[in-house]
């Protein structure tokens, strides 16, 4: 197997990776889970609940960030509107505007709280500042954290080394919000990314009800331009998402879709179009693919064979996003890990998010050179960071 090697300024053989999408705070309000534990001690703890059978096994947990050498996470405050509450367990929803703030507060003061008693594994980028003293040590050396589960005793010991994680703050549907001119609060309290919708159609139109922008969502995007946000198209339908394209004056994303045309049979607008990725990557957006299988292959069963579904068919859709732009600027990973589904449900390669880094030597298969699987793993996101993020 090839070995990644050497983007600018940096001498390290495993390229770390931005991961765009988590819904961290939402999993673990709803199911208690601690992401501080390794993903065996969280699946061991939640093995005669019945959180695996609602939401699938976790794939998440610090110590496979650090195996993974998952450096930066866009970290989601992210609520369901009522209507769509798939059970009395499901907390993280709301009814009106007073209990949406409420809840999003709730999960901006969690990711507070996780950083500030766990400085040494977790913190908060607020600006360029917070995500050069995150980047710095990643960049030096690559995370070390032995696995107990396959420790060689034979070999060399190797220190121990771990850097803090990085997260990054992401409104995911903006529906609960009072009026537009709240998302002026959110910025203050840290808020960097913003998707306007969620399910729809308040804004726009969404994955579960579809329609184009409204006024209001015209006034919220011109808000949230004028504030800073990076705008996150990924639950828009292909009409308000090419409308907003068009208008937005901000930066943009889709942070975590795939490519419709290569989902045979793929239903609803939940990815993106050709037409729609056309649009992004001449605005210069990055889009950060999902490996969950039911986006990669409908219909999929948490029963089915999980060889039916691997990082193959992933990387070919970084492959068709790449492709379309003409170069490796463009795509990234959004894995959306925890967010309603978890393993089995994931590529057959993958056991934790750790296992993302297998991804490198398919794209290598696929024709790309180490610098663009450098770019695809983390180092376009990182362009988006360093262009969008306020200097202080
Ligand atoms: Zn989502």
């Amino acid at each position: 197997m090839r070995s990644v090697s050497h983007y600018p300024g940096s001498t390290q053989m495993t390229p770390y990776i931005i991961d765009a999408h988590e819904d961290i705070a939402y999993n673990a309000l709803t199911f208690r889970r601690d992401y501080l534990l390794s993903v065996v001690e969280t699946r061991r703890q939640e093995k005669d609940t019945l959180n695996p059978q609602r939401t699938g096994h976790t794939l998440l947990g610090w110590p496979e960030y650090q195996r993974g050498q998952v450096a930066v996470i866009f970290a989601t405050l992210f609520l369901a509107p009522r209507r769509y509450q798939a059970g009395a367990w499901e907390t993280q929803t709301f009814a009106d505007a007073a209990e949406a703030r409420k809840r999003l507060e709730n999960q901006l003061n969690f990711y507070r709280r996780l950083c500030d008693d766990h400085p040494e594994q977790f913190r908060l980028i607020y600006n360029k500042n917070d995500l050069q003293q995150i980047l710095e040590p990643w960049e030096k050396e690559p995370a070390f954290l032995p696995d107990p589960a396959v420790a060689d005793p034979e070999s060399e010991p190797r220190k121990t080394m771990t850097h803090p994680v990085g997260l990054v703050l992401s409104l995911e549907g903006a529906e609960g919000l009072r009026a537009p001119e709240e998302m002026e609060e959110w910025w203050q309290m840290g808020v960097r990314f913003a998707g306007p919708v969620w399910a729809g159609t308040r804004f726009c139109g969404g994955s579960y009800e579809p329609g184009e922008c409204t006024r209001e969502g015209y006034a919220l995007l011109e808000v949230m331009a004028s504030l800073g946000f990076t705008m996150d198209i990924s639950h828009m339908t292909e009409a308000s998402a090419v409308q907003a394209l068009d208008r937005y004056e901000g930066p943009v994303i889709a942070s975590h879709a795939n490519a419709r045309a290569l989902i045979k049979g793929a239903q609803g607008e939940r990815q993106l179009t050709d037409l729609t990725i056309r649009r992004l990557v001449e605005r210069d957006g990055v889009m950060g693919v999902l490996p969950y299988n039911r986006f990669l292959r409908p219909g999929w069963a948490d029963t089915d064979d999980r060889q039916l579904v691997t990082l193959r068919t992933l990387a070919a859709h970084v492959d068709h996003i790449c492709q379309m732009a003409g170069d490796a600027l463009h795509a990234g990973i959004g894995t959306d890990f925890d967010g309603g589904f978890g393993w089995p449900a994931v590529p057959y390669e993958i056991d934790t998010i750790a296992d993302l880094q297998k991804l490198a030597p398919l794209l290598a298969e696929f024709g790309y050179p180490d610098d663009s699987i450098a770019q695809i793993l983390s180092q376009n996101w990182r362009r988006v960071l360093e262009r969008t993020l306020p200097e202080t």
